[in-house]
């Protein structure tokens, strides 16, 4: 059981920002309206995520840490229609699994609970505060998996791949108030408040987000929202472009590839726009399921999606000039 959660973790825990992302889409799934993430040493030190949310009842908090033991699935057509962000109750056994976990959590009802578990042995368990959320604290990590410790990129780096996980979870759920802090440094700081444009000014700045245009189109199976970029504004990395599907933030190739063919000619060789998409579409058509990390996804009419945003934002710009 120990050396299976470990294996799976190598799958799901790759680096510190995978930790931060299954813990804030816990949080995010537990209807959390407000969620503080502290990290240090770009997570290798420590990652520290407080939430608001519904919290785990006593008699649930051992079971969570068990594979495959999720509240979020119910029966099998669960599965092809999945809303919440997590669903294969791995992330929190595979955390402990090569890491340290220190989890206060309380559902307002009554005291709550404490636990600590490391490299999947539970140290401690007793009751705690009933402050209604979580709190959880992911220290030692890949601490008995030296190879994965040493697959680790500089600091920076790291710390770079939570700032995108975090921005991308902001972007995906402006109704959630989010706040990222590495050490004695604030690096994003949302409002709740449900306007995307105050989040796009939060990650890349108010002058930035200004010269954002909103893009709204729909057909017969899709509904795409989001804001494009002035072809103006553009940036060395694909990493700013931001696609979503049903709230989730995905990476698919082909839909970063019609952004691109929407913008045309506009953008310089090498450059790439600012993006943030999101789609909404009947989750029977999206196969989530390929991979633990759950972000490549594939999709049925994949083709037609692409069309439609390649010429929406081609118009788009086209209304622009005139
Ligand atoms: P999954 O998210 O796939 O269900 P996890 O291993 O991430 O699996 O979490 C296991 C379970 O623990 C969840 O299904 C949920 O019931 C509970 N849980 C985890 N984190 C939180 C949290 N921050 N607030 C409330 N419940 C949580
Ligand atoms: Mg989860």
């Amino acid at each position: 059981e120990w050396l299976s959660n470990k294996i799976a973790a190598g799958e799901v825990v790759e680096r510190p920002a995978s930790v931060v992302k299954e813990l804030v889409e816990n949080a995010i799934d537990a209807k959390s309206t407000v969620i503080e993430i502290d990290v240090e040493e770009a997570g290798l030190g420590k990652i520290r995520i407080i939430d608001n949310g519904v919290g785990i009842d006593e008699e649930d908090v051992l079971l969570a840490f068990q594979r495959h033991a999720t509240s979020k699935i119910k029966n099998e057509n669960d599965l092809f229609r999945i809303r919440s962000l997590g669903f294969r109750g791995e992330a929190l056994p595979s955390i402990a699994a090569v890491a340290k976990i220190d989890m206060a959590t309380a559902t307002g009802e009554g005291a709550g609970t404490r636990v600590v578990i490391e490299g999947g042995k539970l140290l401690k368990h007793e009751k705690t505060s009933s402050r209604k959320g979580t709190d959880i604290t992911v220290t030692n990590l890949f601490f008995n998996t030296p190879a994965r410790l040493k697959y680790m990129k500089t600091l920076h780096t790291e710390l770079g791949n939570i700032t995108d996980v975090v921005n991308r979870l902001a972007l995906a759920h402006p109704e959630v108030a989010i706040r990222l802090r590495h050490q004695d440094r604030m690096l994003l700081q949302t409002n709740g408040n449900g306007d995307i444009r105050q989040v796009l000014a939060a990650i890349y700045g108010v002058n930035i987000a200004k010269k954002m245009i909103p893009l709204n189109i729909s057909s017969l199976d899709f509904e795409v929202n989001g804001y494009i970029a002035l072809p103006e504004i553009t940036r060395a990395s694909r990493n700013y472009i931001s696609t979503m599907i049903n709230g989730r933030f995905i990476k698919n190739y082909p839909l970063v590839k019609a952004i691109q063919e929407g913008y045309h000619t506009l953008l310089p060789i090498g450059r790439y726009p600012i993006v943030m998409l999101s789609v909404k579409m009947d989750p029977i058509l999206v196969d989530v399921n390929v991979h633990p990390a759950k972000l490549e996804v594939r999709l049925s009419k994949e083709k037609e999606l692409c069309l439609l945003i390649a010429d929406a934002i081609k118009s788009a710009f086209k209304k622009q000039e005139l």
